[in-house]
Formats: C-alpha cells, sequence, structure tokens
C-alpha cells in the first residue's frame, strides 16, 4: 500500500501511526495517511510562525512562489489528479481541470494588487489604510473537491502575507499531501505546512495558541464548533459551510430546456457540491414536463469508476454519506414522494448511487429540509412565484439561489428577493475569479474568492503620517 508524508517545515514527516484511505469507487482501502499527533501539529505551527516573519514583508518574493507553485502543480499534474479521483471518486476529467484550475489560481492571486487607500490628506495629515496579513491560518477542508479546497486558502494566504497550516479530510487526505510535497520545492519551508488526521486534530488546530485566522470549509454543524472554539482565542474566522440551494423555474421557460441546463447544476461531483441545486421549484403548469425530462436525462447518466473515460458521474465519496443518501431517499418515498428515476444503489462493490429524481416531493421531508450533499434531487410544485420565494427563503441555509426565466427583468426582479449570498440567473453554481463567494444564515460567516479572501486574511492597518 502506498503510504504518502506530511509536510512540517518544508520536510516529508511520516505519522507515527497511520488511517487508511477508502477509494469509494471499490469500497477498498488502497492506501494510508499519517496520523498527525500533538507533538507534529506544535512542530507545524512553529515552523509557520517562524516563516511567516520574513514572508509577510516581501511581496516579489511571494509573487515568485505563487507562480513557482502553479509550474509544479502543472508538471505533475496527472498524479495529483489521478489521487484525486482515486480517494474522491470524481471523475478524472474534472480531477484534472481542478488541477488546472489550482495552478491559475496561484497565477491569478500573484497578480492581484492591494491598493492603500488614502483616507485623509490635508494640512494635519497624510492618513492611509494598508492591508496587513494576520499570521499563521489554520486551514481544515471537506472531501468534496479537496484540491481546490486546498488552494482556495493557500493562494489568497500566500498573496496576503500569511503562512498556513493545512488539514484536509479523513476521507480524503491523499491529493493534499501530495500536494504539499508537490510544493515542497517551490515554497520556502514552512510557509505550506500540511497536516492530516482525524476530526481530533481538527479541533486541536482551532484551539491551537499560534494561528491567528482559521479557514474552515465543511459542514454547519463542525462550523459552529469552530466558530466557538475560535472565539475563545479571538481568532479570524472565515467559514464556508453547507447549503441548500433552492433553484426556481417560472413559466415562461421550455420544460425540456430548462431540465437539460439544470441536471448538472444539481449533478455534477454526485452533487457533492455546496453550491448545488439541493431543492427544484417548479410551476404546477409544468411540473410534469420537467420532472420528465430530468428523469430521462438521469436514466442515461453514465455512472461509473471516475478512472473510466466514459464516467459522468462517480461513486459518493464515502460509505457515512452513501448511507445518507439511501436513508433520505427512502425516508421521502416513505412519506409520499415518488421516485421518478433511480431511487437504489448500484449493485456491486463501491459507493454507487443512481442519480435519483424525487417528483412529489414536499416540505418537512428531510431531503427538502437539509442539505442532502449527494445525486439526489427533489423536485416540488408550486403555485404562485410569492408562495416558491417564500418557501426558497424559509430555511436556515443561504449559500446560494437561482431563477430560470426566459425574462431576465423579471428573473432579476426576484433574484434581490432570494436570501442567499449568490444568486443567479439561468444557471447555478458559477464561481468566477473575482466574485465574492459567501453565504448568509447557517451557510457562512465571511466572503471568500478573489479580493475578498485576502481581505479575510489580512486586517486594515493605519498609517497616520502627522503634518
Ligand atoms: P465536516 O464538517 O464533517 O468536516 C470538515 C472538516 O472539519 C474535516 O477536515 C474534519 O476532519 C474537520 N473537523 C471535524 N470536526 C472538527 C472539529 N470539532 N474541529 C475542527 N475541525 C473538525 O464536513 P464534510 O462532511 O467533510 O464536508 C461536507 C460539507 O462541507 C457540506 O455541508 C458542504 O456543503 C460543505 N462545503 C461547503 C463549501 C462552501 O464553500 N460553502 C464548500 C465545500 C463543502
Amino acid at each position: 500500500m502506498t503510504t504518502f508524508t506530511m509536510t512540517i517545515d518544508g520536510r516529508a514527516v511520516a505519522g507515527h501511526a497511520t488511517f487508511d484511505v477508502v477509494n469509494p469507487a471499490t469500497g477498498e482501502a488502497f492506501a494510508e495517511a499519517p496520523e498527525c499527533d500533538r507533538e507534529q501539529l506544535d512542530a507545524a505551527m512553529v515552523s509557520a510562525q517562524a516563516a511567516f516573519r520574513d514572508w509577510r514583508d516581501d511581496l516579489d518574493r511571494r509573487r515568485q512562489v505563487m507562480h513557482a507553485c502553479a509550474d509544479a502543480l502543472l508538471a505533475r499534474a496527472e498524479e495529483l489528479a489521478r489521487i484525486a479521483t482515486l480517494e474522491q471518486g470524481m471523475p478524472l476529467s474534472n480531477a484534472r481541470r481542478g488541477v488546472q484550475r489550482a495552478a491559475d489560481s496561484f497565477r491569478r492571486y500573484a497578480a492581484l494588487e492591494l491598493p492603500r487607500t488614502v483616507v485623509q490628506d490635508d494640512h494635519e495629515a497624510l492618513v492611509e489604510v494598508v492591508r496587513r496579513p494576520i499570521g499563521v491560518i489554520a486551514a481544515i477542508k471537506p472531501w468534496n473537491v479537496p484540491i481546490a479546497m486546498a488552494v482556495n486558502t493557500i493562494a489568497p494566504a500566500f498573496r496576503a502575507g500569511c503562512s498556513v497550516v493545512l488539514k484536509p479530510s479523513p476521507f480524503t487526505p491523499l491529493a493534499t499531501l501530495k500536494l504539499g510535497e508537490i510544493l515542497r520545492g517551490a515554497a520556502p519551508a514552512g510557509t505550506l505546512n500540511v497536516v492530516s488526521g482525524g476530526n481530533d486534530l481538527g479541533q486541536w488546530m482551532t484551539e491551537h495558541p499560534t494561528p491567528r485566522g482559521v479557514s474552515f470549509t465543511g459542514s454547519v454543524a463542525t462550523g459552529k464548533r469552530v466558530n466557538v472554539s475560535a472565539a475563545a482565542d479571538l481568532k479570524r474566522v472565515l467559514l464556508e459551510l453547507g447549503g441548500n440551494d433552492a433553484a426556481i423555474v417560472l413559466d415562461d421557460m421550455d420544460p425540456v430546456d430548462v431540465a437539460d441546463r439544470l441536471y448538472w447544476r444539481a449533478f455534477g461531483n454526485s452533487g457533492q457540491i455546496c453550491m448545488a441545486v439541493k431543492r427544484l421549484y417548479v410551476p404546477e403548469s409544468m411540473y410534469g414536463a420537467v420532472v420528465d425530462a430530468l428523469a430521462t436525462k438521469a436514466r442515461t447518466t453514465r455512472v461509473g469508476n471516475g478512472l473510466d473515460a466514459d464516467t459522468e458521474l462517480g461513486p459518493v465519496n464515502n460509505r457515512p454519506q452513501f448511507e445518507r443518501i439511501a436513508g433520505l431517499v427512502d425516508g421521502a418515498v416513505r412519506a409520499g414522494a415518488h421516485v421518478a428515476a433511480g431511487g437504489r444503489a448500484l449493485e456491486g462493490a463501491g459507493y454507487f448511487y443512481e442519480p435519483t429524481i424525487l417528483s412529489e416531493a414536499a416540505e418537512g421531508m428531510p431531503i427538502v429540509d437539509e442539505e442532502q450533499f449527494g445525486p439526489a434531487l427533489p423536485v416540488l410544485s408550486y403555485a404562485s412565484v410569492d408562495d416558491a420565494v417564500h418557501r426558497a427563503n424559509d430555511s436556515t441555509f443561504g449559500l446560494g439561489a437561482s431563477v430560470w426565466s426566459a425574462d431576465p427583468d423579471r428573473a432579476a426582479a426576484l433574484a434581490e428577493r432570494l436570501e442567499a449570498g449568490t444568486v443567479w440567473i439561468n444557471t447555478h453554481g458559477m464561481l468566477g475569479h473575482a466574485q465574492p463567494f459567501a453565504g448568509t444564515k447557517w451557510s457562512g460567516l465571511g466572503a471568500e474568492n478573489g479580493i475578498w479572501s485576502v481581505h479575510a486574511f489580512t486586517e486594515p492597518q493605519t498609517i497616520y503620517h502627522a503634518r
């Protein structure tokens, strides 16, 4: 079995213990990851703190390093992408795109300007505001898109001048450990430390006195714990949490066309995307036609091992999540939903679940009220647009939402009524490099992406020049 190493102070570090990593396409363990102990975490924190001293003051160097990171990633893109597919399950083509995007992201943050702002310039004083990096960032990540999640923090943290101690999910530690290995030659020792372990390790990180900021992506339940733990030490937090995104189709859309365009916005990465469509609201007048069109798409989707070239949809990432999806679908059916397509696990090894369209779904069913994070979409009918808006907003989540209409003005007017950090019109889940990404309500705290991530890892510093 292949063993992977952590990156601490620029060196490869093995664990005193290891844990198995399972390939979700086979259900079998295929590699081992190191279990970071407290002393090793301390060493990573000491190294990150020491590296921060020079790193923060040398933007030119950081820019060179970020380009070197992009080059290093691209040089080993295939190796990294295969590991991501083996541990996560996603189609290899998606994993390859993920590596390319990660490299692009390093280059974009390297080019990003953080302007000094002059807020006063008169006979009394020149007062400028600059952004000062906050220090070591503890980054804790989920299992759905490991490489993107890691670089979402590393690249803006580097641009800001922060050093990083990064922990991937125990379900998908390998691509992130490999990323650490690949970047050892590019990033100065201590600027990026990658450690792996279970949930306890995440808690040790949030309780540790060294980090000044926590960049957490994961579930609402864990995010709340992270926030409480960070608050005890007044650490800054950036929380990107779960979503239960509603998509509202208006009655001026063609049912087949809208189903065609919506389908992959719900089922991409087997639904394991925070900003996937997770509840679909359709007018009564076209409900049957939309359900039928979605069901046809679901039945013709090629589900399989992500390493097979013609696979469109991989497995669910892990057994608990696989069982949760099955439980949510079974529960919805018991409560009166109808399976229009899918509705069961595929026979054989691995955590494969048929892409599932549930009609006659309604609020009160956990698959509607909670985040399913898997390949099953509940479709709900609505009587009036006001009714749809009210039901879409009646949620503790507020990550994303979308409106689908042939009339851009009508859609735009509706968009602003939706309680979500991002509202898309005639698409869903698109994240351009300059747009802020932030959840309202329980979907997060703080904004990330582009300049907003750099702001999260810096604070304003006022320089007052007396005259
Ligand atoms: P999770 O909350 O179970 O775990 C996330 C990470 O937190 C893991 O590394 C885990 O080991 C660690 N952890 C667990 N307990 C901890 C604790 N007490 N203290 C510190 N760290 C701890 O989430 P998951 O199941 O891995 O990921 C799925 C969730 O992530 C979904 O809800 C999804 O919507 C969300 N997500 C959100 C975004 C976003 O940007 N908003 C992006 C991707 C995923």
